[in-house]
């Protein structure tokens, strides 16, 4: 069985591929030229099915392939759980992740917000021709108003996880792995494709 990422963000694909060691395991890319998919749920799950779907319906041989997408992002209690599904164009559509990272630590520090609790959320959907499944992890911390570290990608350098008093950009990768929201739903969503074809 192959599976088919449905994701052009390298720093997804460079986790999810870590997590998948032995497996046969590429970016949709790989296989067709990639295209834009419009994300227009309300939810991580509607917006990870529609990437899913997307990328499956693309594919012309469908035997013996399973789909993954994530759709993920950070929220804050604070300013009522944003940006959430926002956080790929958190500063504007065309933005890049520097944006976006700059952007929240710029609102944080227009409130005069040294530190506040945040969290990840990620949301995985696997497609075959068995159907289409759903599994979520998240990962509990706080973010601060700086940069700190260049490991990982998007906010990890303003985000500190529970128990830790380094930032995902100061940690090493594998700390990361441990404790990550994508980490837990690729647990979950392994146990599936064990079951799956
Ligand atoms: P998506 O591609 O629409 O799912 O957007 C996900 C966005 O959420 C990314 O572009 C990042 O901004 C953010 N994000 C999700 N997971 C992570 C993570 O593990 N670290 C840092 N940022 C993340």
């Amino acid at each position: 069985m192959k599976i088919i990422l449905a994701t052009s963000n390298k720093g997804k694909i460079k986790e999810i591929q870590n997590s998948f060691k032995n497996k046969d395991i590429a970016p949709y890319s790989d296989f067709i030229e990639s295209f834009e998919i419009e994300e227009n749920g309300k939810t991580f799950q509607e917006n990870a099915i529609l990437k899913a779907n997307a990328i499956f319906d693309a594919i012309d041989n469908k035997r013996n392939i399973v789909v993954l997408s994530d759709d993920s992002g950070i929220s804050l209690p604070i300013f009522g759980n944003a940006p959430g599904i926002f956080s790929a164009r958190y500063a504007g559509e065309k933005a890049t992740a520097k944006d976006n990272l700059l952007k929240l630590i710029n609102d944080l520090k227009k409130r005069g917000i040294k530190k506040t609790p945040a969290f990840y959320t990620a949301c995985i959907a696997l497609v075959s021709q068995a159907g289409i499944f759903t599994v979520h992890g998240w990962m509990s911390g706080y973010v601060i108003d700086e940069v700190r570290g260049d490991n990982g990608f998007g906010y990890d350098p303003m985000f500190v996880p529970l128990g830790y008093d380094e930032t995902l950009g100061e940690l090493d990768d594998n700390i990361k792995k441990e404790l990550s929201h994508r980490s837990k739903a690729l647990k979950r969503a392994k146990i599936i494709l064990a079951n799956m074809v």
